[in-house]
């Protein structure tokens, strides 16, 4: 730990307080519960100069090493779990069990690239008389990964294992509201030894458009990794200018969840109560519409009441709490505006509907209660806008070729779930739905074994699976005459 806390900025090896600060603020009391260093374009070119430094060196440790050095920093987030997770939920706001899932979580992610290190193989071709063919795979070279405040360490870590895994060096910019739990993983992972200066760097700022805009107007910067917005993964493509470079953006979503009428219910609607309300919705594969056969649309909606009966809201540290509150309260406005306008086009209220006023005074932040509606059609707001908040809009439908097409009626393409029995009828509507991601009977569908990513405006390319690390690679032939 540095003697100066705000020296959150790790560059070139040593930690930096940088010129200013910004505070950070516990989103259930908004209580300041730190200031950090807030970087601007001096120190986030400080860090590409010296990532330039680092990239031939770090391409060329063997990939074993690496993933040593990945497999210690997965070991030292393991010891240091609960700590992690405390501090991850009282600068995001999730309940303790959810952040230390998080952190676990992590962990194994950091496992699977230090695996996938070492398997970042090319091929030989055989083909022509002159002699064989190469299909090299290398470091495709420095990147920058920014991260969301969402999921403010799964996000992180998946992007830093995959690119060290690669061989390439990685600075890392977390979201200004999720700074601490970012900076102390960084810390973690440098500390755990192998990896030289430069190679891995952190920079915190509240002025993610101008550290992002002078590293992408550079050359050097040869990757960009981003989970966020659909709209500023947008502006990060357009502005591109006129240097290409590889990119990964992993964006928002709008997930449908269908059941069908031979679904296991009570398993159902636990699951879609669980995709919809971990995080307070604030999910990108949180179940923004969810599709139920009309035949055992009341039974249905009835066991999804008693579970969110049984939802407890409060702060996340707080025993019992399984709801925290929003990130802030331009998410809360948001919230409303859709439960207005659901409300206002015919949807009925059957459970939450409103903000949610604490007994306890020094609960100042966002909360909204968990919210159903029913009778929500197509035309309604949230049908078509992600809403980042506690809210479940349920659909009654009739046939199942009719729930997938308006399932897939969305610009997103993140996650999808479906809930059901007949294995042709589940395998029909998997095989339809234009999703990257799709839940079969199941709640949260991530696993680092499994490419995750999204379609259409939920993104580009794969974090995950063994598909993962080829976003930090370049493919490189080789036509050999001996
Ligand atoms: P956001 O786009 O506002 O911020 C995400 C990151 O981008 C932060 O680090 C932020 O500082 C940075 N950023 C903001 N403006 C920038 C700019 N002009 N240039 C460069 N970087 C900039 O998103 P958010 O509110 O933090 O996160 C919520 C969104 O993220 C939701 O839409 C959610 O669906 C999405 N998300 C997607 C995934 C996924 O895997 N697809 C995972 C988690 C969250």
């Amino acid at each position: 730990m540095p003697a100066d806390p705000s020296a959150t900025l790790l560059i070139d090896g040593v930690w930096e307080p940088g010129s200013a600060t910004f505070e950070v603020a516990d989103p259930a009391t908004l209580r300041v519960l730190a200031r950090v260093a807030d970087a601007g374009p001096e120190e986030a070119l400080a860090a590409l100069d010296a990532a330039d430094r680092a990239a031939g060196p770090w391409r060329r440790t063997p990939a074993e090493d690496r993933a040593n050095a990945l497999r210690a920093a997965a070991a030292r987030i393991r010891d240091r779990a609960e700590p992690l997770a405390a501090l991850m939920t009282s600068e995001n706001g999730k309940p303790l069990g959810e952040a230390r899932g998080e952190v676990l979580g992590s962990a194994r992610m950091l496992e699977w690239a230090a695996e996938e290190a070492r398997r970042a193989n090319g091929r030989v071709t055989p083909g022509a008389a002159a002699g064989p063919g190469l299909v090299l795979r290398v470091p495709v070279g420095p990147a920058l990964a920014i991260t969301p405040w969402n999921f403010p360490a799964s996000m992180l870590v998946r992007k830093v294992g995959l690119a060290l895994a690669a061989g390439c060096p990685v600075i890392v910019k977390p979201a200004e509201q999720t700074p601490l739990i970012g900076t102390e993983l960084v810390r973690i992972i440098a500390e755990a030894g192998g990896l030289p200066a430069g190679v891995l760097q952190s920079l915190t700022t509240s002025r993610p458009g101008d550290v992002a805009g002078t590293l992408l107007a550079d050359p050097r910067l040869r990757k960009v990794s981003f989970t966020g917005s659909t709209a500023v993964g947008l502006s990060l493509l357009r502005s591109t200018g006129d240097h290409l470079r590889r990119t990964s953006l992993e964006m928002g979503g709008h997930s449908p969840a269908i059941v069908f009428d031979d679904a296991d219910l009570p398993a159902a609607a636990a699951a879609v109560a669980a995709a919809k309300f971990a995080n307070a919705g604030q999910s990108c594969i949180a179940v923004n519409r969810l599709f139920v056969q009309r035949s055992v649309h009341d039974e249905f909606v009835a066991l999804l009441l008693e579970k969110v009966a049984a939802l407890r809201l409060g702060h996340g540290s707080a025993e019992g709490t399984t709801v925290g509150p929003l990130i802030d309260f331009d998410g809360l406005d948001k919230v409303e505006r859709h439960v207005t306008d659901a409300v206002k086009r015919g949807a009925a209220v059957a459970a939450g509907g409103r903000r949610w006023t604490p007994d306890d005074p020094a609960l100042t932040g966002a909360f909204y209660e968990p919210t159903v509606l029913t009778g929500a059609d197509d035309a309604m707001l949230i049908s078509s806008e992600e809403t980042f908040g506690p809210v479940l809009p349920v659909y009654a439908f009739d046939d199942d070729e009719e729930a997938v097409d308006r399932a897939n009626a969305t610009d997103y393409g993140l996650a999808a779930y479906v809930h059901g029995s007949a294995l042709a009828r589940v395998w029909r509507a998997v095989d339809r739905l234009g999703f990257g991601v799709v839940a079969v009977n199941e709640a949260f569908p991530v696993r680092p074994e499994l490419p995750f990513g999204g379609m259409k405006n939920s993104g580009l390319e794969r974090e995950g699976g063994s598909e993962g690390i080829d976003a930090y690679l370049e493919t490189k032939s080789v036509a050999m005459r001996l």
